[in-house]
């Protein structure tokens, strides 16, 4: 398989209040001196065009490029990567910051897969969270895309807000399947350390979510997607039968990709690489010739078994075993034998000849059990 390529663009128009991906506010020249840097960066990097299985722009918010630094963009991206042969292009939208413009100039670009940020349909959420537009710019912003010819539509959904209730959830997947959405992402509002979202739950300025509710709702989400006909396939992700990310599917699977972009993190053959997340240190050192990683280590491979082990375990298919042994130099049972049959004993793990994958229920503790299992590996790390 040939690796993948993620793209990060660590500009937006202003900070959402739960937000710790690396992204901030940039000028206009902050920008373009960005795309240089990136144009650089491939030179450095590869002698020659390269050819991904899939493509992946991030942020961030890609869209906060004006429709001119856009087309930039695609250009330079024409010149350094051949996409003939690419199975999938995704760019993240922010639903504020789409234009007619903008929507042409990602399809130019060979965009053929756009994956909005949408959070709540509901404009009194969105306020709390921060996000820079109303309910309803996200329906318009579709249409947009749509209308510029991208045809593959996912959405990202936030539950488990502070106050949300089970009948609002129920609206805002109601609504986001509505679009004739093919793939839809929901993620429980996580409190990271140092956002503003958290210094209000720690002065006890709002409630969070009661964690009944939550599991209330991670079941509501799966029943009303799966009734719509689409499928969990990811702990977080549903899609119509071949309709699943598949430049996602790379990451949680362990295959190859490169990442270029200040911020973006790679992973070819093992070896992880990080680049340095921090615009204004990216482009002078780029502009000073220098690739500017912040980490480059060869995994061992037993810490790749149990990468797999951690990044597998999030799909319902599970994790191939005989992938998981030869990068483990032993067998699951030898390893992880003990725990895993605990956890099998408790409705948590399902371990066939092939796969071992978490239940429905496993699902639910995905973390605690991950991490059960990854301290069977430590002594052997
Ligand atoms: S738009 Fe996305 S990356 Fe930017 S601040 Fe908001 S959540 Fe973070």
């Amino acid at each position: 398989m040939r690796p993948s390529l993620y793209i990060h663009i660590p500009f937006c128009i202003r900070k959402c209040e739960y937000c710790d991906f690396y992204s901030g506010v940039a000028t206009e020249q902050d920008i373009d001196a960005y795309l240089d840097a990136l144009e650089r960066e491939f030179e450095l990097r590869f002698s020659d065009r390269i050819a991904p299985a899939t493509v992946f722009i991030g942020g961030g918010t890609p869209t906060r490029l004006s429709a001119k630094q856009l087309a930039r963009l695609g250009e330079l991206l024409h010149a350094r990567v051949d996409l003939s042969d690419c199975r999938e292009f995704t760019c993240e939208i922010n639903p504020g910051t789409l234009t007619p413009d903008k929507a042409d100039a990602l399809v130019a670009m060979g965009v053929d897969r756009a994956s909005f940020g949408v959070q709540s349909f509901k404009t009194k959420y969105l306020g709390g969270l921060g996000r820079a537009y109303e309910a309803g710019t996200a329906t318009a912003a579709v249409e947009m895309a749509r209308s510029a010819g991208i045809r593959r539509i996912s959405m990202d959904l936030i539950f488990a807000l502070p106050g949300q209730t089970l009948q609002e959830l129920r609206e805002d997947i109601d609504q986001a399947l509505s679009h004739g959405t093919e793939h839809l992402s929901f993620y429980a509002l996580t409190y990271e350390d140092d956002t503003p979202l958290t210094r209000q739950l720690l002065n006890g300025e709002l409630q969070p979510c009661p964690e009944e509710l939550e599991r209330e709702m991670f079941t509501l989400v799966g029943d009303t997607c799966a009734a719509a006909d689409l499928q969990r396939y990811e702990v977080s992700n549903f899609a119509r039968p071949g309709a699943e990310c598949r430049h996602n599917l790379v990451y949680w699977t362990l295959g190859d990709w490169h990442g270029l972009g200040s911020g973006a993190h790679g992973m070819i053959g093992g070896e992880i690489t990080a680049v340095a997340a921090d615009y204004k240190v990216y482009t002078r050192m780029i502009g000073e010739g220098t690739l500017p990683f912040s980490r480059r280590e060869k995994l061992a491979d037993i810490s790749r078994a149990e990468t797999l082990l951690l990044m597998g375990l999030r799909l319902t298919r599970g994790v191939e075993l005989a992938r998981f042994e030869q990068w483990a130099g032993a067998s699951f049972a030898t390893l992880c034998g003990e725990k895993a049959s605990a956890l099998e004993r408790q409705g948590l793990i399902e371990i066939s000849p092939t796969h071992v994958r978490a239940t429905p229920d496993g699902l639910m503790v995905l973390d605690s059990l991950i991490l059960e299992l990854a301290s069977s590996l430590e002594t052997t790390v």
